[in-house]
């Protein structure tokens, strides 16, 4: 990855937890390190074909004078979407948010937070639930994927109901899928989302049986990956109506599925 660096920008901010920061305001000091996968403007020499540093100056200008919260934690996360937005060619960014006037009483240079943040992709979870109150089991999960930090903009596909597929002397399903952007890593989200399935005391004994909550990851981004514990897109998920019918309410895969009118919907969304 190449890397563009704009340090130690200095501005007037009232970001701060005690009464007279947020009045009187003080100095803060921002660094950013850019990073972009291959700047075209190395081969082309166009001012274009780069980052404008200008622009990115007055986003974090913008941010910082405009801000009036508690935390210069959350002041870095403001300017780190705020970069991401302000130019798609940013893959991922470095900010370091420093508060040399920090009112803590002793001796020392500055009070300084630094994050890193990569740009969100679109990811499509498939959702089951044939146990207990099954539309509430969908919704709290939906709920518990939501207070996850660094996931956003979600879409919800309607909720249908599905003939139990493999082990069939069991209830019925009721499935959907949900997409969101997030730069929680693959292998990290699948970790969560077993903790998800765990709290909603998913069943693990019949493989392929009745289940309290299944999620699984069926595109993350346009990502491939080929491990037993995460293969992505999910190796079925076009051999299955149940997935097939609420996925195409978020993402255009295409024709209709033979199997589609097994699946009834249950609740539009
Ligand atoms: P199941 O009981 O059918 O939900 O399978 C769960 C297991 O499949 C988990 O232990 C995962 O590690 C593994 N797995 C592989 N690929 C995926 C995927 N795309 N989404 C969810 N789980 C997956």
């Amino acid at each position: 990855m190449d890397k563009i660096t704009l340090s130690k920008m200095e501005f007037e901010g009232h970001t701060g937890c005690l009464d007279f920061e947020k009045k009187d305001g003080q100095k803060f000091i921002v660094s950013l390190d850019l990073f972009i996968d291959r700047i075209k403007g190395c081969y082309t020499d166009e001012l274009g074909d780069t980052v404008d540093y200008a622009n990115i100056y007055e986003t974090v200008k913008e941010i910082v004078t405009g801000d009036s919260g508690n935390l210069i934690e959350c002041l870095a996360q403001k300017i780190s979407d705020g970069v991401l937005k302000a130019d798609d060619r940013i893959e991922k960014v470095k900010v370091t948010v420093s508060k040399p006037e920090a009112p803590v009483k002793g001796i020392f240079e500055t009070m300084e937070v630094s994050l890193e943040r990569r740009r969100k992709e679109f990811v499509i979870l498939s959702l089951g639930s044939n146990l207990g109150d099954r539309e509430a089991n969908i919704l709290a999960a939906e709920e518990a994927l939501r207070a996850l930090a660094g996931t956003e903009g979600f879409q919800y596909a309607s909720i249908y109901e599905t003939e139990p597929v493999g082990l069939e002397d069991q209830p019925y399903f009721l499935n959907t899928c949900v997409g969101f952007y997030t730069d929680i890593e693959p292998f990290e989200l699948l970790d969560r989302i077993h903790v998800i399935e765990n709290e909603l005391l998913r069943t693990r004994e019949v493989h392929w049986g009745p289940r309290t909550i299944d999620i699984d990851i069926i595109f993350y981004g346009d990502r491939v990956i080929m491990k037993p514990e995460l293969t992505v897109p999910h190796p079925r998920w076009y051999l299955r109506s149940f997935v097939t019918v609420p996925l195409r309410e978020i993402r255009d895969v295409g024709q209709d599925h033979p199997d589609d009118k097994e699946v009834s919907l249950y609740r539009k969304r």
